[in-house]
Parts: structure tokens; sequence; C-alpha cells
């Protein structure tokens, strides 16, 4: 970027976190009463501050979800530093600045639009030996360099990515490392899985300091459940952490992990009541993937569940003041599956640039190559254009509900195995399963996909593509100039179908070139 465009640049953010500030400073006084009035008002103003409609969008399905209109009146009551930090951070500089990036010409320099979040395990160790967990066989000696998560930070902000997604191991064992760093990039969001035990008070204030942290509480249910897995004593703890966070009005929020055997548990009202009081904003949940020390694929949610699941989470969204979220009946709303830096990727503890959180397979280390240039390895671009995996997006997974995908991409680009765990099971031993439970969840949620998101396919087929969102597919849909260019180097992609009719209008302007004696 030439100096005047930076200048330009800053100025322009100068300008939208001053308007923004005052709208904040607004609603702060009265949450319930100046919400709806400043969102109104806000949508005037969309296109001079975004040049999109997603404001009036947003704006619409608010007022249709009372709960979640609730929800975001409520995240203005939170303590006015963290929420003023994280609505400028996550509405210039995630969002903003990500569009800004995903610009037509970005994605034809480099083939791929920025991922909106990168996860980065900075350690596998953890102070707790939870059931099923291989963080144990982890020394110090595994630990990434703080500067190289310094590094990754800022190649991802070069490229439009703030949000930095923090897991591990236990990311608090390096907290005296990591609260310096944060404070450096304080124009960025870092969303971070915890146990909770090194939530003390001290912690928690420099958190609030900070006010671009949102602690992630790992929890399994209740407390029977939850000290099963991780011990005794450790689910107080969890409480306590959470006390600790809601008296400094610090948004947090906890994770689940959504298995065969806690489906009631997981779908009570009572469960999401008790946290919303204890002042969490959100719960994410994750199904249980046959990945880590012991695989097993009868711990996974049975088809019937999941489409039960993704029913409950939309309605507990409408009805109550509290955002759940089920990564996979949710992928919808994000085009299917979104790894492969489509818009996301997980950085390990040693450097290996894996697909997804779960997807432990990688073919570069990020000690060797830089992000761009990991970016557009052969590995993560084929998976970007396989997506999405199933026309179905309720089906979105190439690990559990499209399992060859995965199989066939790490074969084709000979990726490596890259935990010390049992992951690669997952592409040998536990494949005849893994395809049975494909086989059953398609059975199951197919007919639900033709007949309940009706929306959704007819959303699809208006952006043209027989696919999700697919930026970068689009992007070659609609310049099919650059098709054979790009098959120099990813010859794999000629492979693709909806390559083709790209391909035929490419070979028309060749053959123009030829008549015109180009
Ligand atoms: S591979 Fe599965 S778990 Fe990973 S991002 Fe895609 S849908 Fe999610």
């Amino acid at each position: 970027m030439g100096i005047g465009n930076e200048i330009k640049d800053k100025a322009t953010k100068m300008a939208i976190n001053a308007v923004l500030g005052r709208y904040i400073d607004f609603i702060v006084k009265d949450p319930e009463q100046n919400f709806d009035k400043a969102i109104e008002s806000l949508k005037k103003l969309e296109h001079t501050i975004g040049g999109t409609d997603n404001l009036s969008k947003f704006a619409d399905w608010v007022q249709k979800n009372p709960g979640s209109r609730q929800w975001l009146i409520n995240l203005f009551k939170k303590d006015k530093h963290v929420v003023k930090t994280f609505f400028t951070n996550f509405l210039v500089n995630v969002n903003l600045g990500w569009i800004k990036y995903n610009k037509e010409e970005t994605i034809s320099k480099n083939g791929f639009a920025a991922p909106y979040t990168i996860l980065i395990s900075p350690t596998m160790r953890c102070n707790l030996n939870c059931i099923g967990c291989y963080a144990s066989e982890y020394s110090r000696q595994d630990d990434m360099p703080i500067e190289l998560v310094d590094s990754i930070i800022t190649q991802g902000k070069e490229i439009g990515t703030y949000f930095y997604t923090i897991l591990g191991g236990e990311p608090f064992v390096r907290w005296a490392e990591l609260y310096p760093l944060i404070k450096k990039h304080n124009d960025s969001l870092f969303m971070i899985f915890t146990n909770s035990t090194f939530i003390t008070d001290k912690v928690a204030d420099q958190i609030q300091e900070l006010g671009n942290v949102y602690p992630v509480l790992s929890v399994n249910g209740w407390e029977d459940e939850t000290d099963y897995i991780r011990g005794k004593g450790i689910y107080a703890k969890v409480i306590q952490a959470a006390d600790r966070l809601k008296e400094r009005g610090i948004i947090f929020g906890n994770s689940f992990v959504f298995m065969r055997t806690n489906f009631d548990q997981l779908t009570s009202d009572e469960l999401y009541d008790f946290w919303i009081e204890k002042g969490a904003f959100f719960s994410w949940l994750f199904l249980f993937m046959p990945v880590g020390r012991d695989p097993e694929v009868d711990l996974m949610p049975l088809p019937s569940q999941r489409k039960a699941m993704g029913d409950f989470v939309r309605s507990l969204r409408a009805r109550k003041p509290y955002f759940l979220m089920d990564f996979w009946n949710d992928a919808p709303s994000v085009g299917g599956c979104i790894a492969g830096g489509r818009r996301y990727l997980h950085i390990n503890s040693e450097g290996y640039v894996e697909p997804c959180i779960f997807t432990h397979f990688a073919t570069d280390n990020i000690k060797e190559k830089s992000l761009v240039d990991i970016l557009k390895s052969p590995f993560l671009t084929d998976i970007r254009f396989h997506q999405p995996h199933s026309d179905n997006l309720l089906t979105p997974c190439m690990i559990i509900d499209n399992p060859w995908v995965l199989r066939e991409v790490v074969a084709k680009h000979h990726a490596i195995s890259t935990d010390k765990g049992a992951s690669n099971l997952v592409v040998t031993k536990l494949a005849p399963s893994l395809d049975e439970y494909s086989k059953n969840i398609h059975k199951e949620l197919d007919p639900v996909w033709e007949t309940e998101f009706t929306k959704n396919i007819e959303e699809i087929k208006q952006k043209g593509a027989s696919h999700g969102e697919g930026l970068d597919r689009l992007w070659f849909q609609n310049n099919p100039d650059k098709i054979f260019e790009w098959a120099k180097k990813y010859p794999f992609i000629l492979d693709y179908d909806f390559l083709q009719a790209a391909i035929k209008e490419a070979k028309k302007l060749e053959k123009a070139d030829v008549a015109a004696g180009k």
C-alpha cells in the first residue's frame, strides 16, 4: 500500500472510530431506551461507513429475534471500556478490515480471501489431565516461541485478519507472555479457550484492562460431568472464574462438547438460564469428533440428535438473551465448512498449519514459510476449491459428514499427521465407521435441508453458484481468463466441475486472441 493510501486509510479508520464511539456512548447511557434509536440512525450511515446493506439486514434480524435483541442490549451493560474496545475492534478492524482486504484485486493477486479468524495454540501444555486428552504428552520444549505468535498476528493483520482465537493446551499457562503481546495488538480481538483455573483476581483485572480478551470457559455440562472429565473441584473453579469475569463486566462465554450421551443436558433451558445468570454471553457447541488420544465414533451424536439440536439452538436464540452456536447446524449461515483458510485455520504449537482445529494434518510449517505462502499451498487451496463439501450445508464437515474428502486431500498432497494422539485414524482405521455415519447423517439431514432450508437454497442459486459462498471460487468463475494461469500452478483445480463452464469461456477468449493475432 502506498503512503498516500495508508494515510487515507488511517484517517478513515479514525473517523469511523470517532462516529462509533459516539454511538456507543449514547447506547451505554441507557441501553434499554437507546439501542433501537441508535440502530435506526446507524442504518442511514451504512453506505458511508461500510459500503454494504449489512446493517439493515442485521437490524431486521434483530427485530425478528427478541432474544438476540435483548442479548445485544445486555452487551452494552458490560464494562464501558470492554464494550467500546469490542465494538470498535470488531466493527472497524475485524469486519471492515477484512472486507477491505477481500476486494477483487487482492483475491486476484493471491487467489484467496483472508481468513476471518486465525486459531493459534501457543502451547499444548496443561495443568489438568482430562479424560481423553493428550496434552500431558507435551512439554515446554513443544511451546511456540512467543516471537512466532507475534509474527503470525502481524502477518495476519497485513492481510486483514484482526480476530485471533487462542487455545491449546491451556493458554493461560503462558499468560505472562501473552498479556503484553495482546496489549501490543490492541486493535485485534482475542478469544481465549481456557479451563478457567488460572483466572485469578489479578488475571481478571488484566483482562478487564485490556478490553480485547474474551475468555471461553470449557465445561462438560453440570458439576458431575465436568468434574468426572476434568478432575474433582474443577467445576467450582470455573464458577469462581465466571464470577470474577462477571464482576468486572468482561464479555465471556463457555464451550460444550456435544456427545451422544449429553444431548438431554445440552438441550435444557435450565443450563443456559444458569449461564445467563452467571454473566456468560455465549456458548459454543462443538460436536464430539473422533480425534485425539482414543478416537471413538460411538460417542458422536446420533443423526437424529444433530437434527434436534439444530431446532433447539435456533429456538433458544430467538427466545433467550443468549447466543448459542452449533458450528455444524449453523454452517448454512457461513456457506458450509470454513476450514483451509476459507474463514479460518489452526496453527499448532509446533508451527504446523492445519486446515481446522479438528483436522490434524499439514503440509507446511509457519517456521519455514510465510502465512500468505502457506495459504497459497496446494493442500489448503484444494480444500478451499472443494468447499462446500456437500450441497447440503447442514452436513458441512470433511471429517465426519463427507469423510472421503479428507482422505483424498490428505493422500493427494501427502499431508502428515500433526498431533501426538491418534488423529490419523480418521483417514485409516475409522474410515468404514465414518462412511457409515456419513450415510446415516445424509439420510437424516438431506430431507431437512431440502424442505426447511429452501430460503438458503434460493440464495445460493441467486449467487449463480452451486455452492455456498466460495468467494475464491466465485472469483475464478467471474475471471475465466485466469484459470489457465492458475492451473499451471494448481493442476488439480481443473478436476472441479464448477470450473468447466469457466474453462469453456477461457478457451473462447484464447481463440479470440489467436484470431486477433495476439
Ligand atoms: S472440517 Fe469439519 S470441523 Fe473442520 S471446519 Fe470443516 S466443518 Fe468444521
